[in-house]
Parts: C-alpha cells; structure tokens; sequence
C-alpha cells in the first residue's frame, strides 16, 4: 500500500475507528454541513444516493435533491428510460421550465386534460405554427366545459390570449414573484423579442423553494440530478442522451475504475467540449494509485469504495478489497494534491460513519442500504412477520446481471462480465436482500445530516473544512466496539437513528 497511512499498512473499516472528541464551541444546529461533490458543484448535505435499481430513480433523486444533497440514477434500464428519469427530476421543481409542455390552438380540451394529467400540470403555454406565443389555457379556463363537450372543444375558443402576462427573458426571481402576485396568476411564460416561448415560470415552484431552502440546484433554479453510465458498448450514445436530457453530472460506474475503457471514456467525455457543462465522476477505486489514475484522466470527482458495501461479496468472491476507512485515506492522498473531491462509496451503516468518512479524506459520501428502506426507493413494501421491508439487491447479484428475456442486462459490464454469454456462466459479486421500511427521505436525511451536525459539534468544527482539518481518530479494538453500541440492555424502543 502506498501513503502514509498513519495506521501501518492495516487496512482499517468505520468500526474500527472512533473520532476524539475536542474542544468545542459550535452548537450542532448552527453547524455548516455543506461540502464539494464535485470539482464545481458544492452540496448542503454530503449525501449521495447509490446508482442501484433498488435504490435511484426519479422519485429517490427529486428528493434528495430536495434535501440538499444528489441522487445518481442507476443504468440498469434502457437509454431511452433512463433520459426519461432525467428529464422527469429536471421538470420537478424549477426557477424556470427551459422546455414546458405546450399544445396549440387547434388541439381539443381533452387532449389537453391528458397532457396537464400526464406532466402533473395545471395548464399549457399555447404556441402558434410559427413558434409564437398566443395564449395560455389553464383549468380555469375549462372549468365550464362539460365532460360531453371535451373532445370538440378546441383550445383556440377556451384559452386566454388577450391581456396575456409574459415576461422578458433574464427576468429575475423577484421579478417574476412581482408580476405573479400583481395579476394574481399561476403561470407566467418567458418570451423573447419575437415572441418566441422560451419558457415558463409557475408559482408551485416557488413555493417549493420556500420549501426546501437547501435544495441541490442548477443554474437556472432546476433540481441537480446525477446518472451512472458504463463504458461498454453504447456507453457514449448513454451519455449523448443523458446530456441531451439535461444531467448535471455523469458517474462512469465501475466496480474497478482504475482500467483502460474507464479511463477513455472519462478522458474522451472530458475533452469533448459538449459535455463542458457536465461534471464527470470516475469510480470506484480504492487505492493511492487507482485514484491518480481517475485524477490523471480528468475526473471531476473520483468514488472510491472496493466491496466495502452492504450487498457486496466481491471481498469473499475474489478476495479483492481494501477496508473502507483506509481506501478513502489513500484515495484522498493523490485527490487532495489536486483538489478532486472523493465520495466515500458504500459501507456506512450509521449517521456516525459519515463524519469518520470525512474525517477519513472524502468530501461527500454514497448510501445504498441506508436509503433503500425509504419511501422513494423503486419497489414495494413486503410484509415479513408483521414487519416491513423493502427489497434491496447488489447491482451485481445474479438478479441484476441476469438477462431474463431482456435483450441486455444493462450493469453487467460494472463487473467486466459484458462478454460473458449466458447467464449460468455469470459470477455474481452481490446478494439480493431486504431492508426494514424507514419512512420518506426528508425523515432519513435529516437524521444522517443531524447525526453529522452532533459529529462536529464534539470535534469543534463549524465547517467540512474544520472537520477534516480538527478531526483525529483514536483505533478501537472489538471491545471498544461492543461498548460502543447500546450493551447489556434489552433494547425496547429503536431510535429513528439507531436499529439492529
Ligand atoms: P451500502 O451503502 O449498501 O453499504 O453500499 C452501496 C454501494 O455498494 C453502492 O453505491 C455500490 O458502489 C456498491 N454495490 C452495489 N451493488 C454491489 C454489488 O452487487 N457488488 C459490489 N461489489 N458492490 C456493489
């Protein structure tokens, strides 16, 4: 192992350390938990939810972008499916829609009772042959059409178009505010000089933003969200719709980032310049070297983390791995010279292994298990002895390799498995399991990123900085770990943050 590890050449896990507590004269609510994910993007809680089909889609990335930090949208479905996912967190709450929904003045009431269903919208820009702006319609405008008279009805005889409220492109959010409240209205389309719809602004954003002041947001005041891509076969026409959708940020997720076809292709994204605005994560590593490698190919954050999670077996199946603690200090060694932010992948099983992580050497940190159990995790509920879990599997178990009936099984090549020509000839590197049922994110986050604030609080760090400047650790040995956890009780009542 190259580094320095403090510890000798042991490799040491989140178990295997404690944080000393110091000096302090931060209060926990008044701590600054925001932190670098990227090169360029900085997030207000350093949570990340893992790019896992039990874990991220559309729902699980709104909502941890809501809660300030950034969902990554796992690749175990078609292109096609995954830009939809996109494009469905970019819609979710925004300053400004870039592309709303339009119709035009010839379509019929029901058409537009279908697409205001379809996009969860309360009303349509209507735009001319020409492009231009001629009125809105809006359900107050059809309020008074009968169900009967729907399907005949069109849009031009309904819609208000006279005395329409627009707004000049650049308009800021107070503007826009203003002339909302001054005319009472909903929706105010954005029109250039020639009268061009060039987007929308709506009240129900705003008062998301009130709602979620934290909120991991682009420029133009729309969620982030974050989509894993490989590097095999279609990978760039992955990426190519990715962009196209709107992502923020593209994961090149592997299960060993330190390899010829991850680094093309992070080298390839990075020098393409129609990808300049997207930020490109390279992963995972778990090494000094694996990580200057992903630096070196230009990556805008490097993930690290070799079987340390929850569903992982890679450790058993090919003895491969490097305890979770130690790989992030190593990985840290070549990204800090360059100022790469890491993200601790995997292998936390308490709100107390994020600020160990940090301390460690990473910047933000990736949960699988601990964010599989929630609402907005893809699954259902199940029901074992009156309990309730959810399903939560290892991108790399045999259900999420096997094709079955699928043309593809889109993760395979995370586990250099994409030549492998049927599924009995598959060597599976995760299990497939359940996790109890935790309730919404906002519930989950709130206590991981609580659990951090009472972190810094005990090491007297008002800031991620601090932290990892003050932070010191102290090793533990398996009976400081049993007196670590609650001992010689019968536990009665879990806490929200703690359960076994
Ligand atoms: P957890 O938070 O559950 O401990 O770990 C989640 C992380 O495990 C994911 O973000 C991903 O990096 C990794 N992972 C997901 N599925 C598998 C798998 O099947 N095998 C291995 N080796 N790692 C996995």
């Amino acid at each position: 192992m190259e580094g320095h590890d403090p510890f000798g050449f042991i490799g040491l896990t989140y178990d295997d350390v404690m944080l000393l507590p110091g000096h302090t004269d931060v209060i926990p609510s008044e701590a600054d938990t925001s932190s670098r994910l990227t090169k360029r993007i900085t997030v207000a809680a350093p949570l990340l939810s893992s790019a896992m089909d039990t874990v991220t889609e559309s729902r699980m990335a709104i909502a941890m972008a809501r809660n300030g930090g950034l969902g990554v949208l796992h690749r175990n479905l078609s292109i096609e499916e995954q830009a939809v996912q996109v494009d469905a967190v970019k819609r979710s709450e925004s300053g400004m829609i870039t592309n709303p929904v339009t119709t035009t003045p010839d379509a019929t009431v029901a058409e537009v009772d279908a697409l205001c269903g379809q996009f969860r919208v309360s009303g349509l820009p209507v735009i001319g042959p020409d492009g231009r702006l001629v009125g809105i319609v809006t359900n107050r405008d059809m309020r008074f059409v009968s169900p009967f008279e729907k399907a005949t009805t069109l849009v031009r005889d309904v819609m208000t178009s006279t005395g329409l409220i627009t707004a000049p492109v650049g308009i800021d959010s107070d503007g826009a505010v203003a002339l909302l409240a001054q005319h009472r209205i909903e929706k105010l389309p954005i029109v250039d000089g020639s009268g061009i719809l060039r987007g929308l602004i709506t009240v129900k954003d705003f008062d998301k933003s009130d709602k979620y002041p934290n909120a991991t947001k682009d420029s133009a005041g729309r969620l982030r969200v974050a989509a894993a891509i490989g590097f095999f076969g279609d990978a760039w026409d992955r990426a190519v719709a990715l962009r196209e959708a709107g992502v923020d940020v593209i994961v090149v997720d592997t299960a060993n980032g330190d390899s010829r076809g991850v680094l093309d292709i992070i080298t390839r994204l990075k020098s393409d310049s129609a990808f300049d605005a997207i930020d490109i994560i390279g992963g995972n590593v778990a090494t000094r070297s694996g990580a200057q490698s992903l630096v070196d190919a230009g990556a805008d954050a490097i993930k690290v983390g070799v079987g340390p999670g929850s569903i992982c077996t890679t450790r058993v199946v090919a003895g491969v791995g490097v305890p979770q603690v130690t790989a992030v200090y190593e990985a840290s060694l070549a990204a800090r010279e360059s100022g790469v932010p890491v993200i601790a992948d995997g292998g936390l099983q308490y709100s107390g292994d994020i600020a160990k992580a940090l301390v460690a050497g990473a910047d933000t940190v990736m949960l699988g298990s601990l964010l599989a159990g929630t609402d907005e995790s893809p699954g259902d509920l199940v029901f074992v002895n009156g309990k309730q879990y959810k399903k939560y599997r290892g991108m790399g178990s045999l259900g999420a390799l096997q094709t079955r009936g699928k043309k593809t099984s889109y993760s395979r090549d995370r586990y250099f498995q994409a030549d492998v020509p049927s599924d009995e000839q598959l060597i599976a590197e995760g299990i497939e399991g359940q996790v109890p049922y935790r309730g919404p994110v906002a519930a989950v986050s709130y206590q991981l990123t609580g659990g951090l604030r009472q972190s810094m609080f005990y090491v007297g760090a008002r800031n991620i900085e601090e932290l990892k400047a003050k932070g010191r650790f102290v090793r533990i040995t398996a009976a400081g770990l049993k007196e670590s956890h609650p001992h010689d009780v019968q536990m009665v009542v879990e806490a929200p943050n703690y359960r076994r």
